[in-house]
């Protein structure tokens, strides 16, 4: 029997942030190496691993078997959060290693599924804003970020808590602001996060310089970028 399962370091940081004894989904399981860590680590944790692809759906069945973990792990196959039952009774929730649309379009098509779910840990590979701005219209508080570099990809996690937070992160003068960098990465101003800005400054630069050059200009448009190229030199100042 396998007893130990190896996760990447970016794994291990959305590992971190489930509750001790916790029952949690994590949508888009793939080989179900979340669940099988947290449910080998933690005997009073359980898991519902869901996936909408054949493949990875049996991927994951072949990891839970291997491991011997068929009573603490269930498998799904379908779409979202569609395979979560209301009386599944499911306290935390992840949703990792996707475009942050999709993440939004997982959760925004399935929130009423969320009403048990007092924690949501969220892994964006791109399109943070978006996942943020959605947790603040569903009245999550956002708790915790991170950002992590490994293999050459930034990372940014992120994890809100259904409670009602008076110390609030946001703050109303600089919300957009807050939605593109984070509010507690924006703080934090790591190593990390500089580099992210510095790369996505450079890439910016280029689109508006492309823009600025194509035949019909969309104004509003370019308005929004040269927006956010000045908060990206504020913030790397
Ligand atoms: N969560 C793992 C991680 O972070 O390493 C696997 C990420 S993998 C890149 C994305 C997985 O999400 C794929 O296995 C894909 O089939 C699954 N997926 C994509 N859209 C989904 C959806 N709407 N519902 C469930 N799973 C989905």
């Amino acid at each position: 029997m396998k007893t130990e399962i190896k996760l990447s370091k970016r794994l291990k940081m959305v590992a971190s942030y489930l509750s001790k004894g916790t029952f949690f989904a994590d949508i888009g399981s793939d080989h179900a190496y979340l669940p099988c860590y947290i449910c080998l680590k933690d005997e009073k944790s359980r898991a519902i691993a869901g996936e909408v692809r054949k493949g990875p759906y049996k991927r994951a069945l072949e990891t839970v078997e291997a491991y011997q973990l068929t009573n603490k792990i269930e498998v799904r196959l379908g779409n979202g959060l569609d395979i979560i039952n209301y009386n599944d009774g499911v306290k935390e929730l992840v949703v990792a290693g996707m475009g942050g649309s999709l993440i939004t379009q997982i959760i925004e098509s399935g929130k009423e599924k969320l009403i048990t779910m007092n924690r949501l840990i969220l892994q964006p590979n791109n399109a943070a804003h978006l996942i943020r701005k959605l947790l603040l219209d569903l009245g999550y508080s956002l708790t915790h970020e991170e950002i992590l570099e490994e293999n050459n990809h930034i990372y940014e996690i992120i994890v809100a808590d259904k409670i009602n937070n008076e110390r609030s992160q946001w703050n109303p003068t600089e919300m957009e602001k807050q939605l593109l960098f984070g509010p507690i990465l924006m703080k934090e101003n790591s190593p990390v996060f500089f580099k992210k800005w510095k790369m996505e400054k450079q890439k910016l630069i280029k689109v508006i310089h492309q823009m600025n050059n194509a035949k019909n200009i969309d104004y509003e448009k370019l308005a929004q970028y040269e927006t956010q190229l000045k908060w990206m030199e504020e913030i790397l100042s």
